[in-house]
Formats: C-alpha cells, sequence, structure tokens
C-alpha cells in the first residue's frame, strides 16, 4: 500500500486546490520558513484519522479549515484526499477491490467531519483501522513532528512501548480489545438487568 498523490483545498494554508505528487524513492518539500511544509505533513495524518486538535497545533479541529487572508475570505470547509496505490491489496476488500484507492476527509463548520473510501461513506473507525492495521497510523512513527525526536528520548517507557507497538502493526488490535470490552461489560450489565426482571416475576 503506497500513498501516490495527496490533494488539500482549504485545508490551513493551502486554500486553493493543492496535489503533492509522492513519487517512488524520496520526496524531499523545501521552502521558506512558514509556507506550509508542515501543513502537508499534518494533512497526512489528518486524513489518516488524527482526532487530536493539538496535534494539528489548533485548539479545535475547525482550526484546520483555511481561517481568511488579508485578500481572501475564509473557507467553510477543508478536504483532504489520500489516493493510495493498492496493488498488493492490503486494504481490505471491502474498502475498494482495486488497484487505487482514494480516501478522502472532509470537516465543514458547524458539522464535522466525513470519510470517503473509494467513493462510499465510511466511518472515521474505519479508516483509523485501514492505517493502523498497515502500520502507517495518524500516530505512526514514520510521521516525524519538529521537537518530536526530543520528546522521545524523554518519554516514560509506557510511551516508549506505543511507539514500538504502532511501528509493530498491533495498535489496531488494542483498538479492537478494547471495543470487545466495552461490548462485554455492556453485556453483563444487559444480563444483571434481566436477572433482576426474573427474581421480580419468581
Ligand atoms: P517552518 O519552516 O517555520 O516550520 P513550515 O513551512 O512548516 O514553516 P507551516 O508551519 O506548515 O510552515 O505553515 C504555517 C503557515 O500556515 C502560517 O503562515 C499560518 O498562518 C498558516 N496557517 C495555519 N493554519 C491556517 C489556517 N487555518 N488558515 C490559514 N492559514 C493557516
Amino acid at each position: 500500500m503506497r500513498f501516490s498523490k495527496l490533494r488539500l483545498t482549504g485545508f490551513k494554508s493551502f486554500v486553493d486546490p493543492t496535489d503533492l505528487i509522492i513519487a517512488d524513492g524520496l520526496t524531499g518539500v523545501v521552502g521558506p520558513n512558514g509556507c506550509g511544509k508542515s501543513n502537508l505533513l499534518e494533512a497526512l495524518r489528518w486524513v489518516m484519522g488524527e482526532n487530536r486538535p493539538t496535534a494539528m497545533r489548533g485548539g479545535g479541529m475547525e482550526d484546520v479549515i483555511f481561517a481568511g487572508a488579508a485578500t481572501r475570505p475564509a473557507r467553510n470547509f477543508a478536504e483532504v484526499a489520500l489516493h493510495i496505490d493498492n496493488s498488493d491489496r492490503l486494504a481490505p476488500a471491502g474498502f475498494n477491490d482495486s488497484d487505487q484507492l482514494e480516501i478522502v476527509r472532509r470537516i465543514t463548520r458547524d458539522v464535522g467531519s466525513a470519510y470517503k473510501a473509494g467513493g462510499k461513506d465510511v466511518r472515521a473507525r474505519d479508516v483509523q483501522m485501514l492505517f493502523a492495521d498497515a502500520s502507517t497510523g495518524a500516530h505512526s512513527p514514520a510521521l516525524v513532528r519538529q521537537g518530536q525526536i526530543a520528546e522521545l528520548i524523554n518519554a516514560k517507557p509506557k510511551n516508549r512501548r506505543r511507539i514500538l507497538e504502532e511501528a509493530a502493526g498491533i495498535s489496531g488490535l488494542y483498538q479492537r480489545r478494547h471495543e470487545a470490552e466495552l461490548k462485554l461489560n455492556a453485556a453483563e450489565a444487559n444480563l444483571a438487568r434481566v436477572d433482576d426482571v426474573i427474581e421480580q416475576l419468581a
């Protein structure tokens, strides 16, 4: 599963639709301070399901929407599309059983985020799981923010272990275990209620 293109529309400083072609080999992004290099990395993290505004250097998730400039009004939505070369069929067949897969995330003011995969509406969880299982998720150690190396060196062992688990592609399993535990707790609570009702009827 290889990323081939990132398209940003109204995302942070990228007000007009902008394509970043990710060719084979190494892609370097160079430019003066403040031109939007980190915004590109954040767009990648965001389309993979990042939900912490702080990871986007914002106070709320809507801060990723173009906020306006001296000559241009603010936008009402932001959209990031990630094109994936899926010729190795690593994406689950339910997503799109073809060589190319497009994941789109759009956030609209006062409405929130919506995701599409291969043109179909999908849940945030499905997109997060897809990338977590492929070890490229929003929290992937492959994406290194400014200052993150220092954070890593000073990190507690538990946090460092989380980074290793993400790299090993097992963080999706933790999420599934957590969801299974919640379902189990709910089922146990329901069973206890059924016992109460049976007792009252007896
Ligand atoms: P440096 O080299 O200094 O790290 P950079 O190239 O990584 O800079 P970014 O931090 O990606 O630059 O981009 C910062 C720019 O993005 C700033 O000019 C900021 O005003 C702009 N920006 C961030 N959020 C928004 C937004 N919601 N709307 C409009 N512009 C934004």
